[in-house]
């Protein structure tokens, strides 16, 4: 066989992707052995059935051709109303474009912006796929560390000494953070907008849980002065509306970017379906109570955590204010997040995804997806406890 591209062969940087344990744990359910799995952000419930019959609809209806690549006006123009509505920033249809899922408008928005060899910042801790994707984009990805003291947020001040070290061309922030669950306040926002003015890059904003708010308020950094210009918000409807398997996301940002972004669609996905946009379409169109009840599970079981956490001292609780996961402080154990996962997987059956799965600075933490039914998710957060108190004990 021909060799193939170092971009391809490279994409993981030679070592694990992370997602080890999720297939360990996936090989261990296909071996019949009942494993409670608490992985990735996999809603426990599907798609709003209403959901559904609108695209079946639209396809009954002859949506099943080659769609409008920007997505079609009526999406574009109620995502951008929504937008708008949310941030203050006025937002048309020319400031957006549909992509299958917020993946691919992360991998659109650096091949946007990136020129091949170009660095692009990022956060660690990450969500997984973050250092591949900037690499699949032609991009060298630099991760800004952060710190647990500081609840995992970024110090601007650390990420202007990365983009004068490297002269970076965009930075990518996620707020509500996969996998902290940290809400970035305003001055963190504000002070990274500082220096994406003072040193001249793209902020990347992936707010895909920008509805899974369960303490304080988000805040796009787009909405604040002069940072339209600069900004590539990326969404999505996996999160917000239980239509993971339906990739449907969008970045909303400069009228002028978002224009040549249509001609990368083209050259790349060519759109996204059309009676996925038309059930897209439909499912926004039933406003903030839908968010509301697919976000609701969340935050009940976070106040669920935050009761069983509150009565032991082995596992600490970063604190956070939104997404669907718990990140745990299992340092007092001496194990690694990827040790303690391992055997909290082989002695209890119960899978958590190791900090490491999401950069060097979140060693020591496991990410807690709560997308099981609440009994069994107390269940299995009193048992992943009293096995971390054992270990604590015997260290
Ligand atoms: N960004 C973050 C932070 C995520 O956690 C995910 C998925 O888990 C994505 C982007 C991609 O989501 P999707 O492609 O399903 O929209």
């Amino acid at each position: 066989m021909p060799g193939l591209s170092k971009r391809i062969t490279t994409l993981n940087a030679g070592g694990s992707d992370g997602w080890d344990l999720f297939y360990k744990a996936k090989r261990m359910i296909a071996e019949g052995i009942a494993v409670t799995e608490l992985t990735i952000g996999e809603h426990d419930i599907r798609t709003d059935p209403a959901i559904l019959e609108a695209m079946h609809a639209a396809a009954m209806d002859g949506h099943t051709g080659y769609s409008l690549i920007p997505g079609t006006p009526a999406l574009r123009d109620r995502i951008a109303a929504r937008v708008t509505e949310r941030t203050g920033v006025p937002t048309t249809r020319d400031n957006v474009l549909v992509t299958p899922g917020g993946q691919a408008a992360l991998f659109a928005a650096h091949m946007g912006v990136c020129d091949p060899g170009d660095t692009a910042l990022f956060i660690d801790p990450h969500y997984a796929t973050y250092p591949g994707t900037l690499r699949a984009a032609g991009a060298v990805p630099h991760a800004v560390a952060t710190r647990p003291e500081r609840a995992f947020l970024p110090d601007p001040e650390d990420v202007a000494a990365a983009a004068r070290a490297t002269g970076a061309v965009s930075l990518l922030i996620n707020t509500p953070n996969n996998p902290t669950g940290a809400i970035y306040p305003r001055a963190t926002l504000e002070g990274l907008a500082r220096v994406a003015e003072a040193e001249d890059f793209w902020l990347i904003s992936d707010e895909v849980y920008d509805t899974q708010i369960w303490e304080g308020r988000h805040l796009s950094p787009r909405a604040l002065p002069g940072m339209a210009a600069r900004t590539l918000v990326l969404g999505s409807m996996s999160k917000s509306h239980a239509m993971t398997g339906s990739r449907i996301g969008w970045i909303v940002g400069p009228e002028s970017a978002i224009a040549r972004f249509h001609d990368l669609s083209v050259n790349t996905t060519y759109g996204v379906p059309g009676y996925i946009q038309d059930a897209a379409l439909f499912a926004l169109e039933q406003g903030s109570a839908l968010e509301a009840c697919v976000a609701e599970p969340f935050r009940r079981r976070r106040a669920l955590a935050q009761e069983i956490l509150a009565r032991q001292n082995a596992v600490g609780l970063i604190p956070s204010g939104g997404a669907m996961y718990l990140f745990l402080d299992i340092r007092s154990t001496g194990l690694s997040g990827e040790g303690f996962a391992n055997a909290l997987l082989d002695h209890h059956h119960i899978a958590v995804m190791p900090g490491e799965s999401f950069g060097a600075t979140a060693a020591g933490f496991v990410r807690v997806a709560m997308t099981i039914p609440d009994e069994r998710f107390a269940e299995a957060l009193h048992s992943l406890c009293r096995f971390a108190e054992g270990v604590a004990r015997a260290a």
